[in-house]
Protein backbone atom coordinates (compact mmCIF):
# COMPACT_ATOMS: atom_id res chain seq x y z
CA UNK A 1 0.00 0.00 0.00
CA UNK A 2 2.74 2.49 1.11
CA UNK A 3 5.46 3.24 -1.39
CA UNK A 4 8.76 2.25 1.11
CA UNK A 5 10.29 5.63 0.05
CA UNK A 6 7.77 7.83 1.02
CA UNK A 7 7.05 8.83 4.50
CA UNK A 8 3.40 8.13 5.93
CA UNK A 9 2.68 11.41 7.45
CA UNK A 10 -0.68 11.97 9.20
CA UNK A 11 -2.63 14.66 10.69
CA UNK A 12 -5.59 14.95 13.06
CA UNK A 13 -7.10 17.91 13.11
CA UNK A 14 -9.50 19.13 15.17
CA UNK A 15 -12.11 22.03 15.30
CA UNK A 16 -11.50 23.60 18.67
CA UNK A 17 -15.27 24.20 19.28
CA UNK A 18 -15.39 21.52 22.26
CA UNK A 19 -13.49 19.40 23.94
CA UNK A 20 -12.90 15.62 22.58
CA UNK A 21 -15.25 13.27 22.30
CA UNK A 22 -15.16 9.37 22.12
CA UNK A 23 -15.54 9.62 17.91
CA UNK A 24 -12.77 11.80 17.37
CA UNK A 25 -9.93 10.08 20.22
CA UNK A 26 -10.61 7.45 17.80
CA UNK A 27 -10.46 9.45 14.85
CA UNK A 28 -6.73 10.61 15.97
CA UNK A 29 -5.37 6.93 17.16
CA UNK A 30 -6.38 6.21 14.47
CA UNK A 31 -4.21 8.55 12.49
CA UNK A 32 -1.50 8.12 15.18
CA UNK A 33 -1.79 4.30 14.77
CA UNK A 34 -1.18 4.29 11.10
CA UNK A 35 1.84 7.00 11.46
CA UNK A 36 3.40 4.50 13.97
CA UNK A 37 2.66 1.65 11.82
CA UNK A 38 4.85 2.66 8.96
CA UNK A 39 7.42 5.20 11.15
CA UNK A 40 5.59 7.76 9.52
CA UNK A 41 4.99 11.31 11.45
CA UNK A 42 1.77 12.34 13.55
CA UNK A 43 0.68 15.84 13.25
CA UNK A 44 -1.69 17.88 14.93
CA UNK A 45 -3.62 20.66 12.99
CA UNK A 46 -5.97 23.01 14.54
CA UNK A 47 -8.45 23.89 12.55
CA UNK A 48 -9.26 27.06 14.06
CA UNK A 49 -10.56 28.97 11.30
CA UNK A 50 -13.77 29.50 12.77
CA UNK A 51 -12.80 32.51 15.17
CA UNK A 52 -16.40 33.23 16.80
CA UNK A 53 -16.58 29.47 17.76
CA UNK A 54 -12.74 28.31 18.33
CA UNK A 55 -11.95 28.60 22.14
CA UNK A 56 -7.92 28.82 23.58
CA UNK A 57 -9.13 26.54 26.46
CA UNK A 58 -10.46 23.70 24.03
CA UNK A 59 -6.84 23.98 22.31
CA UNK A 60 -5.64 23.75 25.88
CA UNK A 61 -7.54 21.10 26.43
CA UNK A 62 -7.23 19.12 23.41
CA UNK A 63 -3.80 19.07 23.67
CA UNK A 64 -4.15 17.91 27.03
CA UNK A 65 -6.15 15.12 25.71
CA UNK A 66 -3.64 13.75 23.17
CA UNK A 67 -0.68 13.53 25.92
CA UNK A 68 -3.28 11.71 28.27
CA UNK A 69 -3.70 9.36 25.58
CA UNK A 70 -0.25 9.70 24.86
CA UNK A 71 -0.89 10.57 21.01
CA UNK A 72 1.82 12.97 21.10
CA UNK A 73 2.19 15.19 17.66
CA UNK A 74 5.81 15.57 16.49
CA UNK A 75 4.34 19.00 15.35
CA UNK A 76 1.62 21.26 15.57
CA UNK A 77 0.11 23.92 13.09
CA UNK A 78 -2.82 26.24 13.75
CA UNK A 79 -5.20 27.55 10.80
CA UNK A 80 -5.49 30.60 12.31
CA UNK A 81 -1.69 31.40 11.31
CA UNK A 82 -2.11 30.42 7.44
CA UNK A 83 -4.87 32.89 6.41
CA UNK A 84 -1.76 34.22 4.33
CA UNK A 85 -0.91 30.98 2.47
CA UNK A 86 -4.99 30.27 1.91
CA UNK A 87 -5.40 33.85 0.14
CA UNK A 88 -2.73 33.16 -2.13
CA UNK A 89 -3.57 30.07 -3.11
CA UNK A 90 -7.47 31.71 -3.15
CA UNK A 91 -6.29 33.95 -5.46
CA UNK A 92 -4.67 31.69 -8.10
CA UNK A 93 -8.07 29.54 -7.96
CA UNK A 94 -9.95 32.86 -8.51
CA UNK A 95 -7.93 33.80 -11.53
CA UNK A 96 -8.06 29.97 -13.08
CA UNK A 97 -11.87 30.70 -12.69
CA UNK A 98 -12.01 27.29 -10.17
CA UNK A 99 -13.34 29.96 -7.71
CA UNK A 100 -16.42 32.13 -8.63
CA UNK A 101 -18.62 34.86 -6.63
CA UNK A 102 -22.09 34.28 -5.59
CA UNK A 103 -24.32 37.02 -3.88
CA UNK A 104 -27.42 35.48 -3.28
CA UNK A 105 -28.83 35.81 0.11
CA UNK A 106 -29.35 32.77 2.11
CA UNK A 107 -33.71 33.07 2.02
CA UNK A 108 -32.76 32.92 -1.94
CA UNK A 109 -30.88 30.03 -1.46
CA UNK A 110 -33.29 28.99 0.29
CA UNK A 111 -36.37 29.08 -1.63
CA UNK A 112 -34.67 27.61 -4.97
CA UNK A 113 -33.78 24.73 -2.74
CA UNK A 114 -37.06 24.51 -1.83
CA UNK A 115 -38.46 25.04 -5.76
CA UNK A 116 -36.20 21.97 -6.47
CA UNK A 117 -37.42 19.72 -4.03
CA UNK A 118 -40.71 20.55 -4.41
CA UNK A 119 -40.65 19.51 -8.32
CA UNK A 120 -38.39 16.40 -7.08
CA UNK A 121 -35.18 17.61 -7.85
CA UNK A 122 -31.90 17.51 -6.22
CA UNK A 123 -31.30 20.79 -4.41
CA UNK A 124 -28.47 21.05 -6.62
CA UNK A 125 -27.19 24.83 -6.55
CA UNK A 126 -27.92 25.91 -10.40
CA UNK A 127 -24.67 28.13 -10.70
CA UNK A 128 -26.84 31.03 -11.39
CA UNK A 129 -24.04 33.31 -10.30
CA UNK A 130 -21.99 31.92 -12.80
CA UNK A 131 -23.52 33.65 -15.52
CA UNK A 132 -23.52 37.46 -13.96
CA UNK A 133 -21.85 39.66 -15.93
CA UNK A 134 -19.17 42.03 -14.67
CA UNK A 135 -21.68 44.96 -14.95
CA UNK A 136 -23.80 43.11 -12.76
CA UNK A 137 -21.08 42.09 -10.57
CA UNK A 138 -20.20 45.39 -10.28
CA UNK A 139 -23.54 46.53 -9.77
CA UNK A 140 -24.18 44.07 -6.55
CA UNK A 141 -21.05 45.23 -4.95
CA UNK A 142 -21.76 49.28 -5.05
CA UNK A 143 -25.10 48.15 -3.84
CA UNK A 144 -22.98 46.78 -1.16
CA UNK A 145 -23.59 42.97 -1.46
CA UNK A 146 -20.20 41.16 -0.83
CA UNK A 147 -19.75 38.05 -2.42
CA UNK A 148 -19.45 34.72 -0.79
CA UNK A 149 -17.44 32.19 -2.89
CA UNK A 150 -18.16 28.49 -4.20
CA UNK A 151 -15.66 26.19 -5.84
CA UNK A 152 -16.55 25.26 -9.19
CA UNK A 153 -16.28 21.36 -9.53
CA UNK A 154 -15.06 19.86 -12.72
CA UNK A 155 -18.42 18.27 -14.37
CA UNK A 156 -16.68 16.33 -16.82
CA UNK A 157 -13.92 14.39 -14.70
CA UNK A 158 -15.47 11.52 -12.75
CA UNK A 159 -14.59 11.66 -8.91
CA UNK A 160 -13.32 8.39 -8.00
CA UNK A 161 -10.98 7.35 -5.30
CA UNK A 162 -9.97 4.35 -3.29
CA UNK A 163 -10.96 4.31 0.23
CA UNK A 164 -8.70 2.20 2.59
CA UNK A 165 -11.62 1.35 4.26
CA UNK A 166 -14.68 1.80 1.85
CA UNK A 167 -13.19 0.24 -1.55
CA UNK A 168 -13.22 1.85 -4.71
CA UNK A 169 -15.62 5.48 -4.47
CA UNK A 170 -17.11 7.15 -7.11
CA UNK A 171 -19.19 10.03 -7.14
CA UNK A 172 -20.67 12.31 -9.89
CA UNK A 173 -19.72 16.36 -9.71
CA UNK A 174 -22.91 17.08 -11.67
CA UNK A 175 -25.10 15.45 -8.26
CA UNK A 176 -23.28 17.80 -6.24
CA UNK A 177 -23.53 21.61 -5.35
CA UNK A 178 -20.37 23.94 -6.37
CA UNK A 179 -19.56 24.04 -2.33
CA UNK A 180 -19.18 27.15 -0.71
CA UNK A 181 -15.42 27.88 0.60
CA UNK A 182 -15.73 31.67 2.05
CA UNK A 183 -17.67 33.74 3.61
CA UNK A 184 -19.16 36.92 2.76
CA UNK A 185 -17.37 37.78 5.51
CA UNK A 186 -13.82 36.72 4.22
CA UNK A 187 -14.06 33.46 6.67
CA UNK A 188 -13.14 30.44 5.51
CA UNK A 189 -15.30 27.50 5.48
CA UNK A 190 -13.40 24.12 6.52
CA UNK A 191 -12.77 22.48 3.36
CA UNK A 192 -10.40 25.02 1.19
CA UNK A 193 -8.00 25.62 3.73
CA UNK A 194 -7.68 21.84 5.01
CA UNK A 195 -6.90 20.97 1.15
CA UNK A 196 -4.27 23.45 1.05
CA UNK A 197 -2.92 22.38 4.42
CA UNK A 198 -3.00 18.65 3.59
CA UNK A 199 -0.90 19.44 0.19
CA UNK A 200 1.61 22.31 2.42
CA UNK A 201 2.20 19.15 5.19
CA UNK A 202 2.53 16.81 2.38
CA UNK A 203 0.12 14.61 4.32
CA UNK A 204 -0.07 10.89 2.80
CA UNK A 205 -3.16 9.74 4.66
CA UNK A 206 -6.59 11.80 5.75
CA UNK A 207 -8.13 9.12 8.08
CA UNK A 208 -11.28 10.22 9.40
CA UNK A 209 -15.51 9.44 9.87
CA UNK A 210 -17.19 8.31 7.24
CA UNK A 211 -19.40 11.63 8.01
CA UNK A 212 -16.66 13.31 5.55
CA UNK A 213 -17.47 10.73 2.69
CA UNK A 214 -19.12 13.77 1.04
CA UNK A 215 -16.16 16.19 1.69
CA UNK A 216 -14.01 13.59 0.31
CA UNK A 217 -15.77 14.05 -3.03
CA UNK A 218 -15.22 17.72 -3.11
CA UNK A 219 -11.83 17.58 -1.56
CA UNK A 220 -10.65 15.52 -4.41
CA UNK A 221 -11.27 18.15 -7.18
CA UNK A 222 -9.48 20.58 -5.01
CA UNK A 223 -6.46 18.89 -4.85
CA UNK A 224 -6.50 18.67 -8.45
CA UNK A 225 -7.70 22.34 -8.92
CA UNK A 226 -4.21 23.21 -6.63
CA UNK A 227 -2.42 20.85 -8.86
CA UNK A 228 -1.74 18.11 -5.89
CA UNK A 229 -2.06 14.45 -5.70
CA UNK A 230 -4.98 13.97 -3.46
CA UNK A 231 -3.19 11.93 -0.27
CA UNK A 232 -4.73 8.42 0.57
CA UNK A 233 -8.33 8.58 1.92
CA UNK A 234 -10.17 5.60 4.29
CA UNK A 235 -13.05 6.95 6.41
CA UNK A 236 -14.22 4.79 9.47
CA UNK A 237 -17.97 3.47 10.19
CA UNK A 238 -19.29 5.54 12.80
CA UNK A 239 -19.09 4.93 16.16
CA UNK A 240 -23.17 4.36 17.88
CA UNK A 241 -23.85 3.70 21.38
CA UNK A 242 -24.01 0.19 22.98
CA UNK A 243 -28.23 0.11 21.95
CA UNK A 244 -26.74 0.60 18.39
CA UNK A 245 -27.57 3.92 17.90
CA UNK A 246 -25.72 7.43 17.93
CA UNK A 247 -26.12 8.28 21.38
CA UNK A 248 -26.59 11.55 23.01
CA UNK A 249 -24.16 10.27 25.41
CA UNK A 250 -21.05 9.17 22.93
CA UNK A 251 -20.84 12.69 21.30
CA UNK A 252 -20.27 14.64 24.46
CA UNK A 253 -18.17 11.76 26.08
CA UNK A 254 -15.01 12.90 26.63
CA UNK A 255 -11.44 12.51 28.37
CA UNK A 256 -12.66 14.00 31.58
CA UNK A 257 -15.49 12.08 32.26
CA UNK A 258 -13.95 9.18 31.21
CA UNK A 259 -10.86 10.08 33.73
CA UNK A 260 -13.69 10.65 36.39
CA UNK A 261 -14.60 6.85 36.41
CA UNK A 262 -11.29 5.40 36.85
CA UNK A 263 -10.65 4.64 33.08
CA UNK A 264 -7.00 4.15 31.98
CA UNK A 265 -5.38 5.65 28.46
CA UNK A 266 -3.89 2.20 28.02
CA UNK A 267 -7.87 0.74 28.24
CA UNK A 268 -9.18 3.59 26.22
CA UNK A 269 -6.34 3.05 23.40
CA UNK A 270 -6.90 -1.05 23.47
CA UNK A 271 -10.49 -0.22 22.93
CA UNK A 272 -10.96 1.91 20.33
CA UNK A 273 -7.79 1.01 18.39
CA UNK A 274 -9.99 -2.78 17.80
CA UNK A 275 -13.48 -1.36 17.28
CA UNK A 276 -14.99 -1.72 13.92
CA UNK A 277 -12.14 -4.21 13.24
CA UNK A 278 -12.41 -7.49 12.84
CA UNK A 279 -9.08 -7.83 15.52
CA UNK A 280 -10.39 -8.62 19.18
CA UNK A 281 -9.79 -6.11 21.57
CA UNK A 282 -6.71 -7.39 23.50
CA UNK A 283 -6.24 -5.14 27.08
CA UNK A 284 -2.73 -7.08 26.76
CA UNK A 285 -1.87 -4.88 23.50
CA UNK A 286 -0.15 -1.70 24.67
CA UNK A 287 -0.15 1.48 21.85
CA UNK A 288 3.14 -0.09 20.19
CA UNK A 289 1.96 -3.27 19.92
CA UNK A 290 -1.57 -2.41 18.64
CA UNK A 291 0.26 0.07 16.17
CA UNK A 292 2.44 -2.80 14.85
CA UNK A 293 -0.87 -5.16 13.97
CA UNK A 294 -3.22 -2.30 12.92
CA UNK A 295 -4.13 -2.69 9.41
CA UNK A 296 -6.95 -0.86 7.57
CA UNK A 297 -8.08 -3.70 5.75
CA UNK A 298 -9.56 -5.65 8.91
CA UNK A 299 -11.96 -2.31 9.17
CA UNK A 300 -15.60 -3.01 8.29
CA UNK A 301 -18.15 -0.87 7.29
CA UNK A 302 -20.78 -1.79 9.79
CA UNK A 303 -21.08 1.18 12.51
CA UNK A 304 -19.12 -0.06 15.71
CA UNK A 305 -20.76 -0.24 19.08
CA UNK A 306 -18.70 1.95 21.63
CA UNK A 307 -20.24 -0.26 24.93
CA UNK A 308 -19.16 1.58 28.51
CA UNK A 309 -19.49 -1.91 30.02
CA UNK A 310 -16.99 -3.34 27.43
CA UNK A 311 -14.59 -0.45 28.54
CA UNK A 312 -14.96 -0.72 31.81
CA UNK A 313 -14.01 -4.31 31.37
CA UNK A 314 -11.03 -3.99 29.45
CA UNK A 315 -10.23 -1.19 31.92
CA UNK A 316 -10.26 -3.74 34.69
CA UNK A 317 -7.86 -6.13 32.91
CA UNK A 318 -5.50 -3.19 32.03
CA UNK A 319 -5.55 -2.00 35.72
CA UNK A 320 -4.72 -5.82 36.77
CA UNK A 321 -1.29 -5.81 34.52
CA UNK A 322 -0.14 -1.81 35.53
CA UNK A 323 3.34 -2.41 36.62
CA UNK A 324 4.27 -0.15 39.94
CA UNK A 325 6.09 2.60 37.99
CA UNK A 326 3.19 4.10 36.25
CA UNK A 327 0.70 4.30 39.23
CA UNK A 328 2.82 4.37 42.22
CA UNK A 329 1.93 8.56 42.21
CA UNK A 330 -1.68 7.76 42.06
CA UNK A 331 -1.44 5.50 45.50
CA UNK A 332 -1.94 6.37 49.26
CA UNK A 333 0.90 7.51 50.94
CA UNK A 334 2.90 4.60 52.12
CA UNK A 335 1.85 1.61 49.51
CA UNK A 336 4.68 0.30 47.85
CA UNK A 337 5.21 -2.46 45.45
CA UNK A 338 4.68 -5.75 47.17
CA UNK A 339 1.17 -4.22 48.08
CA UNK A 340 -0.07 -2.74 44.85
CA UNK A 341 0.69 -6.28 42.97
CA UNK A 342 -1.16 -7.96 45.91
CA UNK A 343 -4.13 -5.70 45.80
CA UNK A 344 -4.13 -5.31 42.00
CA UNK A 345 -6.25 -8.24 40.77
CA UNK A 346 -9.03 -7.13 42.61
CA UNK A 347 -9.68 -3.47 41.22
CA UNK A 348 -11.57 -2.09 38.35
CA UNK A 349 -9.75 0.86 38.45
CA UNK A 350 -7.03 2.55 40.86
CA UNK A 351 -8.95 4.74 42.75
CA UNK A 352 -10.06 1.29 44.46
CA UNK A 353 -6.52 1.19 45.52
CA UNK A 354 -7.04 3.51 48.95
CA UNK A 355 -9.58 0.51 50.04
CA UNK A 356 -7.50 -1.77 49.91
CA UNK A 357 -4.67 0.04 51.58
CA UNK A 358 -7.32 0.75 54.79
CA UNK A 359 -7.71 -2.80 54.80
CA UNK A 360 -3.62 -3.39 55.14
CA UNK A 361 -2.98 -0.58 57.62
CA UNK A 362 -6.42 -0.75 59.66
CA UNK A 363 -8.43 0.15 61.41
CA UNK A 364 -11.49 -2.24 60.06
CA UNK A 365 -14.74 -3.31 61.37
CA UNK A 366 -15.28 -6.91 61.22
CA UNK A 367 -18.31 -8.91 61.39
CA UNK A 368 -19.49 -10.49 64.58
CA UNK A 369 -18.78 -13.64 64.72
CA UNK A 370 -20.59 -17.06 66.87
CA UNK A 371 -18.41 -18.32 69.61
CA UNK A 372 -17.56 -21.20 67.95
CA UNK A 373 -15.92 -19.15 65.02
CA UNK A 374 -14.49 -16.75 68.39
CA UNK A 375 -13.11 -19.80 69.91
CA UNK A 376 -11.21 -20.66 66.52
CA UNK A 377 -10.52 -17.13 65.67
CA UNK A 378 -8.39 -17.30 69.56
CA UNK A 379 -6.43 -19.97 68.43
CA UNK A 380 -6.04 -18.64 65.23
CA UNK A 381 -4.81 -15.34 67.04
CA UNK A 382 -2.11 -17.56 69.14
CA UNK A 383 -0.69 -19.68 66.15
CA UNK A 384 -0.50 -16.33 64.22
CA UNK A 385 1.78 -14.75 67.47
CA UNK A 386 4.39 -17.54 67.06
CA UNK A 387 4.84 -16.98 63.37
CA UNK A 388 7.38 -15.86 61.41
CA UNK A 389 6.24 -13.07 59.66
CA UNK A 390 8.43 -12.26 56.40
CA UNK A 391 8.25 -16.06 55.64
CA UNK A 392 4.39 -16.89 54.26
CA UNK A 393 2.71 -16.73 57.21
CA UNK A 394 -0.43 -17.58 55.79
CA UNK A 395 0.08 -20.95 54.88
CA UNK A 396 2.21 -21.46 57.77
CA UNK A 397 -1.32 -20.04 59.96
CA UNK A 398 -3.66 -22.22 58.16
CA UNK A 399 -1.81 -25.86 57.58
CA UNK A 400 -0.92 -25.49 61.81
CA UNK A 401 -4.97 -24.81 62.32
CA UNK A 402 -6.03 -27.76 59.54
CA UNK A 403 -4.06 -30.53 61.76
CA UNK A 404 -5.15 -28.57 65.25
CA UNK A 405 -8.91 -27.98 64.41
CA UNK A 406 -9.43 -30.48 61.27
CA UNK A 407 -11.21 -27.66 59.62
CA UNK A 408 -10.76 -27.06 55.91
CA UNK A 409 -11.91 -25.48 52.88
CA UNK A 410 -14.63 -22.16 53.42
CA UNK A 411 -14.94 -23.15 57.64
CA UNK A 412 -10.83 -22.61 57.92
CA UNK A 413 -10.51 -19.66 55.40
CA UNK A 414 -13.69 -17.47 55.57
CA UNK A 415 -13.70 -16.92 59.32
CA UNK A 416 -9.54 -16.03 59.05
CA UNK A 417 -10.62 -13.81 55.93
CA UNK A 418 -13.47 -11.87 57.84
CA UNK A 419 -11.58 -11.53 60.79
CA UNK A 420 -8.49 -10.26 59.16
CA UNK A 421 -9.86 -8.12 55.91
CA UNK A 422 -13.83 -7.75 57.36
CA UNK A 423 -14.22 -9.16 53.82
CA UNK A 424 -15.59 -11.97 52.10
CA UNK A 425 -13.24 -11.40 49.62
CA UNK A 426 -10.42 -9.89 47.86
CA UNK A 427 -6.62 -10.37 47.50
CA UNK A 428 -5.38 -13.83 47.75
CA UNK A 429 -4.53 -13.99 51.44
CA UNK A 430 -1.06 -15.07 50.95
CA UNK A 431 0.00 -12.04 49.51
CA UNK A 432 -2.16 -9.93 51.58
CA UNK A 433 -1.51 -11.19 54.61
CA UNK A 434 2.45 -10.42 55.24
CA UNK A 435 1.41 -6.68 54.29
CA UNK A 436 -0.41 -6.62 57.47
CA UNK A 437 1.68 -6.04 59.96
CA UNK A 438 1.76 -8.83 62.34
CA UNK A 439 0.64 -7.19 66.00
CA UNK A 440 -2.32 -5.86 63.74
CA UNK A 441 -3.21 -8.99 62.44
CA UNK A 442 -3.11 -11.11 66.04
CA UNK A 443 -5.15 -8.12 67.04
CA UNK A 444 -7.92 -8.97 64.40
CA UNK A 445 -7.94 -12.11 65.27
CA UNK A 446 -8.04 -11.87 69.08
CA UNK A 447 -12.27 -12.08 70.18
CA UNK A 448 -12.62 -10.78 73.23
N1 LIG B 1 -11.71 20.13 11.35
C1 LIG B 1 -12.36 19.07 10.65
C2 LIG B 1 -13.25 18.32 11.61
O1 LIG B 1 -13.01 18.37 12.80
C3 LIG B 1 -11.29 18.18 10.06
C4 LIG B 1 -11.77 17.04 9.29
C5 LIG B 1 -10.61 16.38 8.58
O2 LIG B 1 -10.25 16.79 7.50
O3 LIG B 1 -10.06 15.44 9.14
O4 LIG B 1 -14.23 17.75 11.20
Amino acid sequence: MTEPSQTVVTRFAPSPTGRLHVGNIRTALHNWLLAKRHGGRFLLRIDDTDAARSKEEHVEAIRADLNWLGLIPESEVRQSQRFALYETRFAELVAAGRIYPCYETAQELDLRRKVLLGRGLPPIYDRAALNLTEAERAEKEAAGTAPHWRFLLDHDTPITWEDGIRGTQHFDARQMSDPVIRRADGSWLYMFPSAIDDVDMAVTDVLRGEDHVSNTATQVQMFAALGATAPRFAHAALLTGAEGKLSKRLGSLGVEDLRAEGIEPEALVALLARLGTSDPVDAALDADALAASFDLSRFGRAPARFDEAELARVNATVVHHLPFARVAHLLPAGMGEAAWEAIRPNLSHIGEAAEWWQVITGPVTPPAFDDETRAFLNQAATVAAGLDWGADPWSALTTSLKEATGRKGKALFLPLRQALTAMDHGPDMKTLLPLIDKHEAVARLVQD
